[in-house]
């Protein structure tokens, strides 16, 4: 088998046909073997009951992984990897803003260039509002400059790699997956190449603005510890500030007399030093709880039901 194709799949049951249509006239006369990788996401529509009906139809190879409740689109990823057997392997959504089209030229990459281990698209035009678009740049500046990991702005999962790079992603094992921060950890040379995203075929998209956000603290927590450093450096400098102002109070009432502090001052520190004191311990326990969930050693995903794989 020459190219797996992993595709996540959420709500998607207008979409995966027209998918599969897609890759075949796509993929048509290439000259290799592929198969379709679908992983059911826990779907609510009629997603898993047409994937049955396209595996039936045997218009070319195709494995279907049916999880028992919606784990994400990361969980289905790491499924994906596991059931493909591609010696290459590309990640790309249900929904056709994808085109199949750019897979091929991807693999053409990995054929003709052997220096490159992953062939990875960035969107050229977003057609995204500009609150979103500042959002998202405040992101990736903030866990360029906290994390070890260096991530492009405009780089998406759309992504063709050799098999070598898969299985050093499948050693990933942990439970909370960032998968922008995974890729870039694991390392490999890429060849990053522009593609615009078309509109969705149907449906609507999954990521609302507090998904994002969520997301976004998850790739900072998951690729960086120096938050926790910056409670230590927070109280050094209030410890440094509260001395500063010790001196200013004892030398008022020694050479001024004032015997009554301010009010005012009083509630301000109160406010200020219990605000920083509940911000860093709200750090600290985003820490303790992924460890708390990584300890328990959960799988990933739960597959119910696994269509032509005899792994
Ligand atoms: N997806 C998934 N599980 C989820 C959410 C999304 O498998 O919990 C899939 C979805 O079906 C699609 C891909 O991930 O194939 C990308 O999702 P979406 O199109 O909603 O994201 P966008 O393209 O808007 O970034
Ligand atoms: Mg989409």
């Amino acid at each position: 088998m020459k190219l797996s194709l992993v595709v996540p799949c959420y709500n998607e049951a207008e979409n995966v046909a027209a998918f599969r249509d897609a890759v075949v006239s796509a993929f048509d006369g290439c000259g290799y073997d592929y198969e379709i990788v679908f992983i059911d996401d826990g779907s609510r529509d009629a997603t898993l009951h047409n994937l049955r009906k396209l595996y039936q139809e045997h218009r070319c190879p195709m494995k279907v992984i049916s999880f028992s409740r919606n784990f994400g689109k990361e969980a289905g990823l790491y499924a994906g990897l596991q059931h493909a057997s591609g010696e290459y392997i590309s990640l790309i959504d249900a929904d056709l803003q994808q085109r199949p089209e750019i897979v091929r030229d991807m693999v053409k990459i990995l054929d003709e260039k052997p220096e490159f281990d992953v062939v990875a698209a960035y969107q050229d035009r977003r057609g995204e509002g500009k609150v979103l678009s500042f959002f998202k740049k405040c992101f990736y500046s903030i866990i360029n400059h906290l994390s070890d990991v260096t991530l492009r702005a405009d780089a998406s999962d759309f992504r063709t790699f050799r098999r070598s790079v898969a299985e050093s992603i499948l050693r990933l094992g942990e439970y909370h997956r960032f998968s922008k921060g995974i890729f870039s950890w694991v390392g490999y040379s890429t060849c990053f190449i522009p593609y615009t995203a078309c509109e969705r075929a149907a449906g609507r998209t999954k990521w609302s603005f507090r998904k994002l956000v969520n997301y976004a603290i998850e790739g900072i927590i998951g690729f960086s510890t120096r938050p926790l450093r910056l409670a230590a450096y927070l109280g050094v400098m209030t410890a440094f500030a509260a001395l500063v102002y010790l001196v200013i109070v004892v030398l008022q009432k020694l050479i001024v007399g004032i015997d009554v502090p301010g009010y005012a001052t009083i509630i301000v520190l109160i406010l200020l030093l219990g605000g920083m004191q509940l911000f860093c311990i709200g750090i600290i326990g985003e820490y303790v709880g992924k460890t708390f969930e990584q300890s328990k050693q959960r799988p990933i995903y739960i597959a119910k039901e696994i269509l032509g794989d005899d792994q």
